[in-house]
């Protein structure tokens, strides 16, 4: 059966002792309110991610980046790579979140890449992907949807994808406090799954963990987490603070 997980994208927020202060929360609520109900993953900015290794150490909660470089090593100055994240105990690296794809100019192709170094390095690619408000206006919610996936994952074989966690997000709703209804982001994880399942197979499409993110907190999380489609949230601003964040893992059923 497929995991039920909640991550949390800290983006440019928080300095490093604002970080250890919300990671220590976070671990002592979890510890004391939720067992082993999802897998939990904090993302912090990357200058926090080896001192959040050590602080996390045994507290099941696992820790992940937002970024990685196309390549390992090299002259690439200003940039992190999947084998220097695996070397700072990072599990999971989110790939292809909107603001990237957006401000840096991201594409599929090159996503592609990340996700192949990401997995060459035993790190697991969250890979983002969503369509703008434009592109469902016009209808075009599903062709585009099914295109960032196809052309950035689409090159994996079945042991490979299974090393992957999608996270559909709608652009109009990161950071908007305009969150799809449940309906609407079931229909497209539904979707999202059926195409899985066509090129992967039933049981390797129904083992992928699909979330949802896009302006998640604790009063919409019960419902959208409730879809059957729904494996689990991708959260921004509720993630910065520890109380909304463990209502957020303690809604998931
Ligand atoms: C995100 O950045 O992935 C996100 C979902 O942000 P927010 O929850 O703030 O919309």
């Amino acid at each position: 059966m497929r995991k039920n997980i909640i991550a949390g994208n800290w983006k440019m927020n928080l300095s490093l002792e604002q970080g250890y202060g919300l990671a220590s929360e976070i671990k002592w609520m979890v510890s004391d309110e939720v067992s082993n109900k999802c897998d939990i993953i904090l993302i912090p900015p990357f200058t926090h991610l080896s001192g959040l290794n050590s602080l996390l150490k045994d507290s099941g909660i696992k820790l992940g980046a937002q970024n990685c470089h196309h390549e390992n090593s090299g002259a690439y100055t200003g940039e992190i790579s999947a084998e220097i994240l695996k070397s700072v105990g990072v599990s999971y690296v989110l790939i292809g979140h909107s603001e990237r794809r957006t401000f840096q100019n991201e594409t599929n192709a090159l996503l592609a890449n990340k996700i192949n170094r990401a997995l060459e390095n035993e790190i697991q690619a969250i890979y983002c992907f969503g369509e703008t408000l434009e592109q469902r206006d016009a209808g075009n919610a599903f062709e585009v949807n099914l295109s960032q996936i196809k052309e950035g994952l689409f090159h994996l074989d079945t042991s490979q994808i299974q090393k992957v966690i999608l996270a559909y997000e709608p652009v109009w709703a990161i950071g908007t406090g305009k969150t799809a209804s449940p309906q609407q982001a079931q229909e497209i994880h539904r979707f999202v799954r059926q195409a899985l399942t066509e090129k992967y197979g039933e049981a390797t499409a129904g083992s992928i963990s699909i979330l949802y993110g896009g302006s998640m907190n604790p009063s919409n999380a019960s419902e959208l987490l409730g879809c059957e489609d729904i494996d689990g949230g991708l959260i921004g601003g509720s993630s910065l603070e520890s109380r909304a964040f463990l209502d957020i893992i303690k809604a998931i059923d």
